[in-house]
């Protein structure tokens, strides 16, 4: 059955893959001055049921690792952490940051920040949006996922995830004035009112980044977004717990050995700025992988069709 399954795989196209949850680290470097769009996709033959085969054996872990990402955020799957007990740090960006459109999602391109795990130190290279989530809560899916992906001088990656929901309340006056005369005030962020992301108001960050979300609807393009203040998420995600688990990219090459770290806190998102986000992502989300440590579901289901083949063709009535 393994090699029925490896005979599909290689007959399929060999399309490079340019980008994905990992572009800018080590194993998708990010290229001078221009936007590499994705060549996956989330549908028919570039989606996530047939990602191995678009590039062989770079993609293989898609479709035979054991520990792969996204899954269902349950008890038995995750060690919870204090997000208090963890050095998490995101630098502000008073001149904006550089906001692309990839094909496969929109990412910011940070400037600084930090993620000490046991010892060893992550430096933060961007942060990306999938809508739906691709991690469950506990079985339920949220409105969007943020991945804040961190990279270690060895090469090995952690992912902050943070789940992101509709607001249920309008942004406080407070807010509102903020975001408004945030380019003069810059600097005096300490008389920023931000809402509590607890709170169902929507966050200043997503409200101030989707502002301009619309400006890169054409996957390749790129915007200067308006300056960003990090440390509403910063402190949302220190007050929650993290839920660590060892997984993979949700993206291909489906690289294993990612440090997750998926936040209890989560942000909210006005349902306008969820619209105009929504019409330029569209949807990006790997469908749940098994729990880690079980066989690739890809292999599995494998497995399952070869057998119902067999099972039809033994059935069949002669001709
Ligand atoms: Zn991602």
């Amino acid at each position: 059955m393994a090699r029925l399954f490896q005979t599909l795989i290689f007959a399929a196209s060999a399309t490079r893959v340019f980008a994905s949850c990992a572009y800018g680290t080590h194993l998708m470097p990010r290229a001078e001055g221009e936007v590499k769009v994705s060549t996956f996709g989330y549908f028919g033959a570039n989606g996530p049921l047939n990602w191995a085969a678009l590039a062989l054996p770079e993609n293989s872990a898609c479709a035979t690792g054991t520990n792969q990402s996204p899954i269902n955020m349950v008890e038995e799957v995750f060690q919870v952490i204090p997000a208090a007990d963890v050095t998490f740090e995101v630098n502000d960006m008073p001149d904006g940051a550089e906001f692309e459109n990839l094909g496969t999602t929109v990412e910011v391109i940070t400037q600084g920040g930090r993620l000490v795990l046991d010892n060893k130190e992550f430096a933060l290279q961007q942060f990306h949006f999938h809508l739906p989530s691709e991690h469950l809560d506990n079985g339920t899916s949220q409105a969007m996922e943020m991945h804040m992906v961190h990279q270690a001088e060895d090469g090995q990656i952690a992912v902050v995830g943070v789940y992101i929901n509709i607001a249920t309340e309008a942004a406080p006056a407070a807010a509102k004035r903020s975001l408004s005369s945030r380019s003069r005030l810059f600097g005096r962020q300490e008389n920023v009112t931000a809402p509590p992301a607890s709170s169902g108001a929507p966050s200043t960050l997503l409200e101030t980044l989707f502002s301009v979300v619309d400006q890169i609807s054409v996957p390749g393009s790129k915007v200067t977004t308006p300056p960003l203040v990090m440390s509403e998420v910063v402190d949302a995600v220190k007050a929650g717990s993290f839920q660590a688990y060892s997984g993979s990219l949700t993206t291909p090459p489906c690289s294993e050995n990612v440090n997750w770290r998926v936040s209890t806190a989560k942000l909210n998102v006005s349902p306008a700025s969820f619209i105009k986000a929504r019409d330029v992502i569209g949807f990006n989300s790997r469908f749940p992988q098994n729990a880690p440590g079980s066989p690739n579901i890809l292999m599995v289901s494998a497995l399952g069709s070869a057998a119902a083949a067999v099972s039809v063709a033994g059935t069949a009535p002669a001709a």
